[in-house]
């Protein structure tokens, strides 16, 4: 009997410190202008501790705590105590035996080594490169290609374990994604950190969902393969499985994607695009042949790079998942 091929996603539960953001993306529907508003000029919806102790005890099965956040401004007054939340939700986090992934915008050295020490692993999305991701990135200044670039080179220096990945069908010309997947392909290659590629096909915002059609579909399985071979072997692909027609996933793992990110039970990105529930997809690719496993918000071939204490965390966790790491 042939074996299963694997496919791994993190059990995931989702903390948005803020929706609060000073970038202005031509597409996004996550933020919000609200004015600082609270002591210390912290963001007026941050998110208090109660509120974050709650919610990740409503997820007992979600080992991976995504703090999702808006970007505050580096020079702003609230950017030190915005921080300093971004620093306490890890711990609670921590405390409540679960791991923080941090994905914040832009962090200044400190910043990313402070809280490197407390999140196995940490993220940013590179998005993609060409004019028409400069036009919608227009009022994004940190979203320029330069501090992007190096942001990952920064985690990179800082030996921490990262996600990345592109926004794919803003315009952006199949040379233009190349592109993108080339220059994170060199970063890899020098530091070797980057732990698995996002590939995000934009949908449109609205009411209910937009799938993708199958000439989307297509074309979008054109640059998996091509990321699959620009990109280093050790680096997992990663498809948020919401925005993909279920019935249509193998061919994407086929093409090589290897990774379904976290789940959490709803997308706070994409709220009309409903998350599969986990038995559902584990038993649609099990009818194709392939296994759905649980992972850590680190994958396993960067555990052991990472410092003492964490590890020694981690590892403990991998072994609930009964990964030996
Ligand atoms: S940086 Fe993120 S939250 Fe801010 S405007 Fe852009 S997509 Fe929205």
């Amino acid at each position: 009997m042939s074996r299963r091929r694997r496919i791994s996603w993190s059990p995931s539960v989702t903390l948005v410190p803020t929706r609060h953001c000073f970038n202005a993306c031509g597409y996004c529907s996550f933020r919000q202008t609200a004015p600082p508003a609270l002591p210390g000029g912290l963001p007026a919806d941050s998110l208090d501790d109660a509120t974050a102790q709650a919610l990740i005890a409503a997820r007992p099965d979600a080992l991976e705590v995504l703090l999702l956040s808006g970007e505050v401004h580096p020079q702003a007054p609230g950017r030190a105590a915005w921080f300093r939340r971004l620093e306490t939700l890890s711990r609670l986090a921590l405390a409540a035996g679960r791991l923080p992934h941090a994905n914040a915008g832009p962090l200044s050295r400190v910043e990313m080594a402070r809280l490197g020490r407390i999140n196995p692993s940490m993220g940013l999305m590179f998005e993609g490169v060409g004019p028409s991701h400069d036009r919608l990135h227009a009022g994004a200044p940190s979203k320029r290609l330069e501090v992007r670039l190096e942001q990952l080179e920064q985690a990179g220096r800082l030996g921490i374990p990262f996600t990345t990945g592109l926004l794919l069908g803003l315009g952006e010309r199949p040379a233009e994604r190349r592109e993108a997947l080339a220059w994170i392909a060199r970063i890899q290659r020098r530091w070797g950190h980057i732990q698995e590629v996002i590939l995000q096909p934009f949908r449109p915002h609205g009411a209910g969902a937009t799938p993708l059609t199958p000439a989307e579909q297509g074309d979008l399985l054109g640059t998996i393969a091509e990321a699959r071979a620009i990109l280093p072997p050790e680096v997992h692909l990663q498809l948020p499985p919401n925005l993909w027609p279920l019935e249509a996933l193998p061919a994407a793992l086929e093409a090589g994607i290897d990774d379904l990110g976290g789940l959490d039970v709803a997308d706070v990105i994409n709220p009309a695009y409903p998350q599969p529930h986990p038995a559902r997809l584990a038993g649609a690719l099990a009818a194709a042949g392939w296994e759905l496993v649980p992972r850590l918000c680190v994958h396993e071939a960067w555990i052991p790079a990472l410092h003492p204490a964490l590890r020694r965390r981690v590892q403990a966790l991998a072994q609930t998942l009964g990964h030996g790491c």
